[in-house]
């Protein structure tokens, strides 16, 4: 099936303004602002620059009007950008941040039980070979 030019990627949008921030922790990065008319569209949690779809959120306000100033960074390749972005677009990172941690907390608990169980089958055959005795506790 031929898909239509529309349906392909967008090429990646040109920064408005880059500048450097030193952040609290003493490390510089390099935030591009984008103007709001390229910003208008764009899913947040992907990165222009590597394609990983792991950007989060460094620090936000809300504007009078209802959207945010949101400074975003690639945990990948180290990427930031400050920008002012729609209610709707903040949401759509918002929800693909719950389903990140959502993934990492079922992840988390999957790891959880196979260690547990991995204990409870090396203290079963600990038992069993009688390695195990009343001054170990
Ligand atoms: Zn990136």
């Amino acid at each position: 099936m031929n898909r239509d030019q529309s349906e392909q990627p967008r090429a990646s949008v040109q920064p408005q303004a880059v500048r450097r921030v030193v952040l609290p922790s003493g490390r510089t990065i390099e935030v591009v602002h984008f103007s709001d008319a390229q910003a208008d569209d764009r899913v947040l949690c992907d990165c222009p620059a590597c394609g990983s779809d792991l950007v989060q959120p460094l620090a936000w306000s809300q504007t009078a009007d209802g959207r945010w100033n949101l400074l975003l960074e690639c945990p990948n390749c180290r990427r930031s950008e400050a920008g002012t972005f729609t209610r709707t677009q903040v949401e759509r990172l918002e929800d693909h941040l719950d389903d990140g941690l959502t993934a990492m907390i079922t992840e988390l608990q999957q790891l959880t039980q196979a260690n547990l169980v991995a204990a409870v089958e090396r203290f079963v055959r600990a038992l069993e070979a009688d390695q195990i005795l009343p001054e170990d506790f």
